[in-house]
């Protein structure tokens, strides 16, 4: 049997799960979505990604036709459904079906669509050796422009930036902001640690607030580390005694490298690896 994929409260096989071509999010991107993540059955950080949702719908004026506790019970329905346990959840809504022109009132009311699969991993050898960035020259759109909080359908900047990493032969880059200071990678946040501090930028910085940014900022006391949000510019990064990723599909990946400078020793710090196996625990303790 197939994939089943939840549309606005019904399951689809994977094949026949289709959006119209005169639904706005396919048009134009306009609409919001979540990456989320099952451990053992439990939604990890369930509140959270729901929380940011609601909350990049609201700031692009879309009205979620359901609750978050009915979001919630649906992804779990789509998680059982498919048989699933881990699993990476892909939760979006778009606009709906419009005309072919921008206008958002003319839309027909949102799409809700819950796609539940299983989880492609990255590479085991990321974890041990790290990774190598570059700083991309794609600039992160400003928030002043668009809200870089909001998750929403379009990528465009991020992928340009994707692109540029390809082309380089890297799986990621870092994007600055139109100040020339460090946002985050074109899907993950980035995290540093200089002497006990932990350092991350701040949401002024024009970054996704990534929900394993907050993870990894709560446990940092236990891990012996100030976490602190402040603006960096390359030459901090380059500084840096070790440097990491954040992101739901990701958890977190040492950087070993960025353009073509070493990070520490060249090597996944020993503060990276402490973090990833508490956060790994994080998820264990998750009530989903
Ligand atoms: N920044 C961007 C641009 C992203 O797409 C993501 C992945 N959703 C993140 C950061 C990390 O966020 P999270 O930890 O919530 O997955």
């Amino acid at each position: 049997m197939g994939l089943k994929v939840y549309i606005n409260g019904e399951f689809f096989e994977k094949g026949q799960a289709c959006i119209s071509v005169y639904d706005h999010g396919l048009l134009y991107g306009d609409g919001v979505f979540e990456g989320i993540r099952a451990y053992n059955g439990r939604i990890f950080r369930r509140h959270e990604h729901v929380g940011r949702l609601f909350r990049s719908a609201e700031a692009i004026a879309l009205q979620i036709p359901l609750s978050p506790e009915q979001i919630s019970q649906d992804m779990y329905r789509t998680l059982e459904l498919n048989g699933l346990r881990d699993a990476y959840i892909r939760l979006l809504v778009t606009r709906g079906i419009g005309l072919l022109g921008i206008d958002p009132s003319k839309c027909a009311g949102p799409q809700v669509v819950i796609i539940a699969d299983s989880i492609e991993l990255y590479p085991q050898e990321l974890y041990e050796n790290g990774l190598k960035l570059i700083i991309t020259k794609t600039v992160r759109t400003p928030r002043y422009s668009f809200d870089t909080r909001v998750k929403s359908l379009n990528y465009l900047n991020n992928i340009i930036a994707k692109i540029e990493c390809l082309r380089a032969g890297v799986m990621e880059g870092i994007m600055l902001n139109t100040d020339g200071k460090v946002a985050e990678c074109t899907g993950d946040n980035i995290f540093i640690v200089k002497g006990s501090q932990l350092a991350t930028p701040p949401v002024s910085a024009c970054i996704l607030e990534g929900v394993t940014r907050k993870v990894v900022m709560d446990l940092a006391p236990e891990a012996g580390l100030e976490a602190v949000e402040r603006d960096m510019v390359p030459e901090d990064l380059y500084a840096a005694d070790e440097c990491f990723l954040t992101g739901t599909a990701a958890e977190i990946v040492p950087v070993v490298g960025i353009d073509d400078r070493q990070i520490g020793d060249g090597r996944p710090g020993a503060h990276t690896a402490t973090l990833l196996s508490m956060f790994r625990q994080e998820t264990e303790k998750d009530p989903g």
